[in-house]
């Protein structure tokens, strides 16, 4: 490499990308090209001579960003965030700049250790039980993604059941997730040739929302014993009793979607009454469709007590968790073996960075590694150091956690906090505007950043409310103005407004609604 021509071509790069974000809001959010744009733009084969960069930066203008969905932009709600930032920009090219590839300890020591230095740094922002720190028996290590750290811990608990029973027993192990769950796991259980009928995703359904809690209440009456009251009625107001001594006790919405520690232990019996062997339990912190959370303390208690392995995707919503206001959604962690969340996501660390924690380290490594001549070496063999190729499907790997680590000491914990609180903030005031106009609802409670809501069918129309809502979701995407997602729930179909664009200011959110109700008007003014 000729270190000035690199200069002089990555100033120009830079330059290309800075321009790219100050313009971004010009693009159509989501790309309006038709599959197949691009190969009548491009030559049928690579060039004999070299070409100037001007040349493919003119290429990139006219053929490549039209076929670009512009996930950076600031009117981008679809799916999940997948975001980007200075200091996680800066660590991705600090990376491509030394480009290392550290499987081993030896290949690279600084990327291996900086990963669980880093790794550590987040646990603790996590406060993730101790065992997950890379000081006993667990660690951390990131993945490219939220499905292949699933597949390495899947092998793991695979491999550690089989070890306990014999080979032959794949057939007869079972894996247990909500209807709710990622595909992930599903793909991740075809992958590890469970048999398919021993995937179960239990079913799961939306609760009653803002019942008093029988736990409040005893709190409550417990705390006006104490201080002399006498509790004597439930549920009335009635006249003549002191105004003060009239308790309105707090109803919360309960979660919806999530997996039910009944059903499981229900599913479980059932399987081990026809003699099959249940050895694994993936719980979701923030589903896919609906950010519903998991029970962990409840669902943990019960997969420890019939040995099995406790794995939680926290992949979009673990970012949340950094907050201590959050944090409550991870409760019960203390019963998970193994613990996920993406960095990519919602966490300022450009893709990827998919961030997984096992309790114990050596299952891991007993499934995936190898240990060939060509890579033996003094520090391996002395089992003195991690060797992150034995915690993952590759062997190769990128120096990915210096962008963690760019992002940590850049932003700081406080700013991270922040960055999380207003998206959380502006996710609340899409709700409220939903909220207010009555040919909306909003479908389940909102937690995180994301809205779930869909427009209401006019009387005599509910036969049409999936094509209408579909019909809203295609024409909102096809200004390219905003770009959402959409999900089904309990049989209907739901929009997703998720906010976690780095960009995303009030104004775009309020902007947003304004285009989903014109769009709304048009529709409903056609029926
Ligand atoms: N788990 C959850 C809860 C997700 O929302 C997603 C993607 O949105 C995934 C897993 C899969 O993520 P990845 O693309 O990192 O495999």
């Amino acid at each position: 490499m000729d270190a000035e021509q690199f200069r002089e071509h990555a100033h120009k790069m830079v330059d290309f990308i800075a321009d790219y974000y100050k313009t971004i809001e010009n693009f159509p959010v989501l790309s309006q090209v038709q599959p197949g744009y691009l190969r009548n733009m491009l030559p049928d084969s690579a060039p004999n001579h070299p070409e100037s960069l001007d040349d493919i930066f003119n290429d990139v203008q006219a053929k490549i960003l039209p076929g670009v969905t512009h996930w950076q932009s600031p009117n981008y709600f679809a799916y999940y965030p997948s975001n980007s930032s200075i200091a996680g920009f800066l660590g991705e090219m600090l990376s491509a700049g030394l480009n290392i590839v550290g499987f081993s300890w030896i290949t690279s020591p600084a990327a291996t250790e900086l990963e669980m230095i880093v790794l550590d740094w987040l646990a603790k922002l996590l406060k993730l039980p101790d065992e997950f720190l890379s000081a006993g028996q667990g660690g951390g290590v990131i993945q490219g993604t939220a499905s292949e750290a699933v597949l390495v811990v899947l092998l793991a608990a695979r491999d550690k059941v089989l070890r306990r029973l014999s080979k032959n027993a794949l057939e007869k192990i079972v894996v247990y997730a909500s209807d709710q769950t990622h595909s992930a796991v599903q793909k991740a259980c075809q992958i590890a040739g469970i048999h398919p009928e021993n995937c179960r995703l239990l079913k799961t359904e939306s609760s009653t929302n803002y019942a008093l809690s029988p736990d409040v209440l005893c709190e409550a009456i417990a705390h006006d014993v104490a201080i002399g009251l006498v509790p004597f009625f439930l549920c009335a107001t009635i006249a003549g009793i002191h105004p003060e001594n009239c308790r309105l006790l707090k109803t919360e919405f309960s979660t919806d979607y999530a997996l039910s520690p009944d059903i499981l232990c229900e599913a479980i019996a059932h399987d081990v009454a026809i003699g099959l062997v249940p050895f694994f339990l993936c719980a979701t912190v923030g589903t896919t469709s609906s950010t519903a959370v998991d029970p962990l303390l409840a669902l943990g208690k019960i997969a420890k007590s019939n040995g099995m392995w406790f794995h939680v995707d926290a992949a979009y919503a673990g970012s949340a968790c950094i907050c201590p206001e959050y944090r409550q959604y991870i409760d019960g962690v203390e019963e998970a073996d193994s613990f996920n969340m993406n960095a990519h996501k919602w966490f300022l660390t450009n893709f990827d960075c998919s961030a997984l924690w096992v309790k114990d380290r050596t299952a891991l490594v007993q499934s995936l590694s190898t240990n060939p001549e060509f890579l033996k070496n003094k520090a391996s063999q002395a089992n003195m150091v991690v060797d992150y190729k034995d915690w993952q499907i590759p062997l190769g790997r990128r120096f990915r956690s210096l962008k963690l680590w760019m992002v940590l000491r850049l932003y700081g914990i406080e700013n991270l906090q922040c960055y999380i609180r207003n998206h959380i903030k502006l996710a609340e005031h899409f709700e409220g505007l939903v909220a207010q106009d009555p040919r909306f609802e909003v479908v389940t409670p909102r937690i995180f950043s994301l809205v779930c809501f869909r427009l209401l069918p006019p009387r005599n129309n509910e036969d049409n409310d999936k094509k209408l809502n579909n019909d809203l979701l295609e024409a909102i995407n096809s200004t390219g103005k905003i770009f959402i997602s959409h999900t089904v729930l309990s049989g209907k179909y739901i929009l997703r407004f998720a906010i976690g664009a780095p960009l995303t200011e009030e104004r775009h959110v309020t902007a947003a609604w304004k285009v989903l109700q014109d769009e709304a008007s048009v529709l409903l003014g056609r029926l």
